[in-house]
């Protein structure tokens, strides 16, 4: 008998603001849990988000999950990119307008630096529209050494609202 391999608890955030937001985030949070090795443990309500980098384009619509995952860090973001790329995403301008987006936040407690894949998320700690659902799942999560709460705390929720729509059972 094999050792199945131990799950690692990871953070994904998501957003979007082309086409229908809402319906995409879901589809996209479903075919995540859809793939063999990622279990959804938790989803965070949804977020009203002014958009950012690039101003002149609609408001995003933001999102967390944490999964358990048996896959290795490079597959769960292979997963991600696929997810992006069934609901239509064609990589055009950095921050510009996007059906939607999947970034791996944390992993574990792994740091991972290589070409294509940074974790813990380089921007993750200065953008309150990644920090506010993901402190709502894990507000005592430690980043770098920094509670997400607290850094939540630091950068503040302006321009972040959470909408009061109800959060689809995972
Ligand atoms: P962004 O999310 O920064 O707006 P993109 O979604 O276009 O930009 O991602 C560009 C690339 O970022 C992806 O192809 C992926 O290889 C890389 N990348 C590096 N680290 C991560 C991460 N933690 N999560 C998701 N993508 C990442
Ligand atoms: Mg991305």
């Amino acid at each position: 008998m094999s050792a199945e391999p131990v799950p690692v608890e990871a953070a994904i955030g998501l957003g979007g603001n082309v086409g229908d937001k809402r319906a995409n985030l879901d589809r996209a949070i479903e075919r995540l849990a859809a793939v063999p090795g990622v279990r959804v443990v938790a989803r965070s309500g949804y977020y009203r988000t002014e958009p950012w980098g690039i101003t002149e384009q609609d408001w995003f619509l933001n999102a967390c999950v944490v999964v358990e995952t048996t896959l290795s860090a490079s597959d769960l973001l292979a997963a991600c990119l696929a997810v992006e790329t069934s609901l239509g995403r064609r990589r055009a301008e950095r921050w510009g307008p996007r059906i939607i987006d999947l970034d791996i936040l944390t992993f574990g407690d792994r740091t991972i630096d290589k070409p294509g894949l940074e974790v813990p998320h380089p921007r993750l700690m200065e953008r309150a529209f990644v920090l506010a659902p993901l402190a709502e799942l894990r507000p005592d999560l430690r980043v770098a050494g920094v509670r997400v709460a607290d850094a939540l705390a630091t950068v503040g929720a302006g321009g972040v609202e959470r909408l009061d729509w109800a959060v689809p059972a995972t």
